[in-house]
This record gives C-alpha cells, sequence and structure tokens, in this order.
C-alpha cells in the first residue's frame, strides 16, 4: 500500500558501511535503515549466523524452551541491569509490551483508568497504542479514536512533571525516550531522566524508557540511560538489536518484570532462533570490537567535523548529537537534501522538515567518518 513516499533508488547490495544501487552506483550509508544496521551491511558474523540458524532451526513458537531466547535475554539483561526480557518482532511491539505492563500495574492497583505520561515530539509506533503514545499530531490522524489512558507532557520539562503529578492521581508511569530520534535529535538535559527517575519513585510510576532507537550502543553506551546516573523500571529496544533481522525487546526489573503472567501477553513470532542467532551475533560483535565506546568517539569526531566544515554558514541553526545520534538542525525546512544527498552518493534523512539527521553504522573507519562529515558538509554548503 502506498504508506511511504519512496525515493527513486533501489539498493542491490550492501558492504559495511556502503550500499550499491541497481546501476552499480555507491552510497555512504550515514543512516543505515534508520539505526537498524548498526554493525553494518552483510555484516558476516550476522551472515553465518542466520544461515546456521535457518539450516538448523528457525522457529518452534513461545510454547517450549528457546535456550536461544532465554541466553539472549541473559545477554540483555547483564548489559542493563534489568531482569527479564520480552521479545517481539519490532519497537511497536515491544513498546506495546511496556504499555501493557503499566495498565497492569495499575489495574493492579485499583486504578479504573491507568494513565501514561507521554511526552511531545516523541515516536513509538504505529499501532494504535503506541501512535497514541506519540506525540505528533500528523501521526494520529484519521485514526482517531484514539486510545484512553494517556498524558502529554513537553519534553525535558520536570515541573510539568510534577505538576501532573499533583493533578492526575491516575497515572502509574511514565514513557519516555532518553533522546527524541524522530523528534529531531533532541538531547534533554544531563539530569532529565534522573530527575524523572525522583518523581517516579514519590509517586509509585513506572519509569519506561522507549530506546528502540537510542539502544543497542547508538549513543556510545549500550542503554541511552546509562549516561545518567539511574535505572529505569522498563525498557524497550529494537532497531539495531538484529542488524536488520525483525526482532524488538522489552526489558524489565524489579516488580514490573513479574507483571506478565502465562495468558497475559504473548507473541507468536517474538524470540523465535532465528532472530536471536542474530541478537547474539550483534552482541558479539558489538562486544569483540567495543562499538559502544567506538561510537561515542566516532559521534565525537563527525560532529567535530561538522562543527569545523559548517562553522559560520547562515543555513545552520544548531549542530548536535549523542553518539551516533546527530543532528544538523537548519534554519528552513530542506527536505530536497535527501535527494541532493543521493545524488552525491550518501544517505541521509531530513526529518521535522529541517533537521538533517544522522544514524551511521558503528563500524565506520576513521576514514569513512571523515568522508561522511565531508559529503553532509557539502550537501549543505550546496
Ligand atoms: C522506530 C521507533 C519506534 C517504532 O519501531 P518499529 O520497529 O517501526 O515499530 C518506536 N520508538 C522509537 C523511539 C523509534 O525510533
Amino acid at each position: 500500500m502506498n504508506t511511504y513516499a519512496r525515493l527513486p533508488v533501489s539498493f542491490v547490495s550492501g558492504k559495511g558501511a556502503y550500499l550499491e544501487d541497481s546501476e552499480g552506483k555507491r552510497y555512504l550509508d550515514g543512516l543505515t535503515g534508520l539505526a537498524v544496521v548498526g554493525i553494518g551491511h552483510a555484516n558476516e558474523r550476522v551472515a553465518r549466523a542466520l544461515a546456521d540458524q535457518a539450516g538448523t532451526l528457525t522457529h518452534t513458537s513461545n510454547l517450549y524452551e528457546i535456550p536461544l531466547q532465554t541466553k539472549l535475554a541473559d545477554r540483555l539483561c547483564e548489559l542493563s541491569g534489568m531482569e527479564k526480557v520480552f521479545f517481539a518482532n519490532s519497537g511497536a511491539e515491544a513498546n506495546e509490551a511496556a504499555i501493557k505492563l503499566a495498565r497492569l500495574k495499575g489495574n493492579q492497583k485499583g486504578i479504573k483508568k491507568p494513565a501514561v505520561v507521554v511526552m511531545d515530539g516523541s515516536f513509538h509506533g504505529r499501532t494504535m497504542a503506541t501512535l497514541t503514545a506519540t506525540g505528533n499530531r500528523k501521526v494520529h490522524a484519521g485514526f482517531e479514536p484514539l486510545l484512553s489512558g494517556f498524558v502529554r507532557a513537553p519534553y525535558n520539562d520536570v515541573e510539568a512533571i510534577q505538576q501532573i503529578a499533583d493533578n492526575n492521581p491516575d497515572v502509574v508511569g511514565i514513557f519516555v525516550e532518553p533522546v527524541l530520534g524522530e523528534g529531531g535529535i533532541v538531547i534533554p538535559d544531563p539530569e532529565y531522566l534522573a530527575k524523572l527517575r525522583t518523581v517516579c519513585d514519590a509517586h509509585d510510576w513506572l519509569f519506561m524508557l522507549d530506546e528502540v532507537q537510542t539502544g543497542n550502543g547508538r549513543t556510545g553506551k549500550y542503554f541511552a540511560y546509562q549516561h545518567s546516573d539511574c535505572m529505569p523500571d522498563v525498557v524497550t529496544t529494537a532497531k539495531g538489536l538484529g542488524n536488520g533481522m525483525p526482532i524488538g525487546a522489552c526489558l524489565a526489573r524489579g516488580a514490573a518484570a513479574e507483571l506478565f503472567v502465562p495468558g497475559n501477553h504473548g507473541s507468536t513470532f517474538g524470540g523465535n532462533p532465528l532472530a536471536c542467532a542474530a541478537g547474539h551475533a550483534v552482541l558479539d560483535e558489538i562486544e569483540e570490537h567495543g562499538l559502544c565506546t567506538r561510537a561515542a568517539e566516532l559521534g565525537e569526531r563527525i560532529l567535530a567535523g561538522l562543527r569545523t566544515g559548517l562553522e559560520g554558514n547562515n543555513a545552520v541553526k544548531e549542530i548536535r548529537g549523542l553518539g551516533l545520534m546527530l543532528a544538523v538542525e537548519l534554519n528552513e525546512d530542506a527536505p530536497h537534501l535527501v535527494e541532493a544527498g543521493l545524488a552525491k552518493g550518501v544517505l541521509i534523512n531530513v526529518t521535522q522538515g529541517n533537521i538533517l539527521r544522522l544514524l551511521p553504522p558503528l563500524t565506520l573507519t576513521d576514514a569513512e567518518a571523515d568522508e561522511l562529515t565531508a559529503k553532509v558538509v557539502s550537501l549543505v554548503q550546496s
């Protein structure tokens, strides 16, 4: 169906940070299919893991033990400090699990209409619950009635959350991105998450983070909340976890980890051996090559290069980033930069009309990072 205004290019193969189109033209990928192919295209370890697993066992269903899934859950818990994992097939589905946890908690507390605080400018997915949670009118439009049970607040505004706490006894949790992704790489104050954690503790709310985009090393830590001094109750992730294999995960800790019992949530495909094989290969690569630290280094390098290259440019309002979530905010809308990038052989994204967004692979070499920087600088200058 007509869900995407597709660009006039189709890729036939990829290797690392590069893609090749049907005409044989090469592109440096500054977007990785929206923060998905974090360890690069056609990664050999992932390819081997998928081929081996496909030839052994792809799916049995969650009616049976799935050792690869249990082991992947253990690894994610070890990396995050969380305790239990539910596996899904996408970011939206992982987020549905989080929202259901909050509702379960509320209902168990006797709250008839439990509500979750969500932020303006957020993006949580396209299912009915996650599009309702999303703080963007364009995502809602035409799909009314939206779900009840959400309260909206401005992003990066702790005062607003405190006011909600004082006035709304039905709230059972906060669901928030550590950095707004689709919302334009908006990086909150360093204390923001820790302060939200404090409000949640004071009111017995679940502190739930959407790390679908920020997770899996992208911001320079395995999860973005690890830049702050706080622990969430629930964390969701997906995009970078399978390097293109669809997989999502909802991690929880403490009482939140015990809310689901057999019968109240599930997934046919979620956490099957094939998806989990990809997840293990991704974690192996991240660990073996220190890719979280590398993402932080690369982010600094690209940010510095963009700042030097675009210094004094009147079109530029702000250059910002955390790890490999990078943005050049422009003074005016510039959606044409995406196609201009194609012509120059570089893949970038423009979100919110005026924010050039980069989500490159964590496996870039310094030379590739510099090539990306130079191409983006020349694109903005053109
Ligand atoms: C992409 C994204 C989602 C939705 O993930 P899908 O896999 O497309 O369902 C949810 N939350 C955030 C923060 C995202 O960036």
